[in-house]
């Protein structure tokens, strides 16, 4: 039997069986939220009950959170809420989620990018020099920074960032999507006014994420209806979603020292590659220690991904795209890493890997590598 390695957890992590568990508790009690009669409040319990949870896990207030269809949602509420509140240029920086640079793109104010340097950490020089000058007709600044990439697992330098933004009295975003569960986060300390956390990435049901809002923070009404979410987002609460939401959460908060294990197998695995002449993304920039984001020159991010689906081990090429196609990372690209950009793979652990889960990457990657090196070899020497 072929034995399967899964390494993408980044894009999606297996269900934590807490949270299985607690889906199909309340799919089982069934109730609509709002209903007044027994089942209605005790599907109420299982929703309240989860927020206090998630508002743990990013030391938020529960008052302050506010569930959505997951992470891309919850970074579309907060952008769109900013350009509602009058900001006319948007800030974001040039490693983030798609979903910030698409909302923040079709939010038709102005947007500039942040850069980040060749290990992928924002250059905080030229946000300070950007808030600096900036035009009070612009409205208040608005500038997005994710906490971690989910390529690199670079961390973000968030406490200096947000001392900028806060100096120049700004709306501090956070997508805290793939550092949620594996660091500490604190959206009180990281003094954010916006933070995004999604339930699939920490081993909850996917569909399901959160908008933690602080005080200066205003936000809009997302979808009208019935007044959930204290009219924020009106639709019946996907009762079962969160509630394994939550769980996760509850699990992922006491449990970080499953993802801290994984920094001695990642690098180890990464010298192994480095010694085939692989190249470590961001290794000098505080990362995550599940995340291992690699390029090897002349051996193309597809090829890599396609020979080690063949053997069984799953990763991806830079983020997870929709239509399943790969292209070139734009984060390496911002990095400056130039056609390293098409050639690197992310491979991230989570909760339930192994150190045989690593070991068995690197075993794969370089019989991998061995062949797509035999094969270019003749090609190479002029032999067709
Ligand atoms: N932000 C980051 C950093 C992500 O990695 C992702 C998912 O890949 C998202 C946002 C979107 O989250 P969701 O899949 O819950 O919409």
């Amino acid at each position: 039997m072929k034995i399967t390695v899964y390494l993408d957890y980044n894009a999606s992590a297996p269900v934590r069986p807490e949270a299985a568990a607690a889906v199909a508790q309340a799919l089982a009690a069934g109730g609509n939220p709002s209903s007044v009669h027994a089942a209605g409040r005790a599907a109420r319990a299982l929703v309240e009950q989860a927020r206090e949870e998630v508002a743990a896990l990013v030391g938020a207030r529960a008052s302050t959170i506010v569930f959505t269809s997951g992470g891309t949602e919850a970074n579309a509420l907060a952008i769109e809420s900013a350009v509602a509140a009058g900001a006319r240029r948007l800030i974001i920086s040039a490693i983030e989620h798609d979903s910030v640079r698409e909302t923040a793109k079709a939010a038709q104010v102005a947007l500039e990018i942040m850069p980040v340097d060749s290990q992928g950490v924002a250059d905080l020089g030229w946000l300070a020099d950007r808030l600096a000058r900036w035009d009070a007709a612009d409205g208040r600044p608005f500038v997005a920074l994710m906490l971690a990439n989910n390529e690199t697992g670079v961390i973000q330098p968030m406490a200096e960032a947000a001392a900028l933004v806060r100096a120049a009295e700004g709306w501090l975003h956070v997508d805290a999507v793939q550092a949620a569960g594996k660091i500490a986060v604190d959206s009180h300390s990281l003094a954010a006014d916006t933070l995004v956390v999604s339930s699939h990435k920490l081993g909850g049901p996917q569909g399901v994420g959160v908008l933690a809002f602080g005080p200066r923070a205003i936000l809009s009404r997302r979808q009208h209806g019935g007044g959930q979410e204290r009219g924020r987002r009106g639709g019946t609460e996907n009762v079962p979603g969160i509630s394994g939401f939550g769980a996760a959460a509850k699990v992922a908060r006491s449990g970080r020292d499953e993802i801290i294990r994984q920094a001695a197998w990642r690098d180890a695995a990464a010298a192994q590659l480095k010694s085939a002449g692989a190249v470590v993304m961001g290794e000098t920039a505080p990362r995550l220690a599940n995340v291992l984001c690699v390029a090897m020159p002349g051996f193309a991010s597809e090829l890599q991904v396609m020979a080690l689906d063949l053997a069984g081990v799953m990763v991806s090429a830079g983020a997870a795209c929709s239509s399943g196609k790969v292209k070139a990372s734009p984060v390496l690209a911002a990095m400056g890493q130039g056609e390293l950009a098409g050639c690197g793979i992310r491979v991230s652990g989570g909760w339930n890997t192994t150190e045989a889960d690593w070991a068995r990457f690197v075993e794969a990657w370089l019989e991998a590598y061995q062949r797509h090196e035999a094969r270019r070899a003749p090609v190479a020497a002029g032999v067709y």
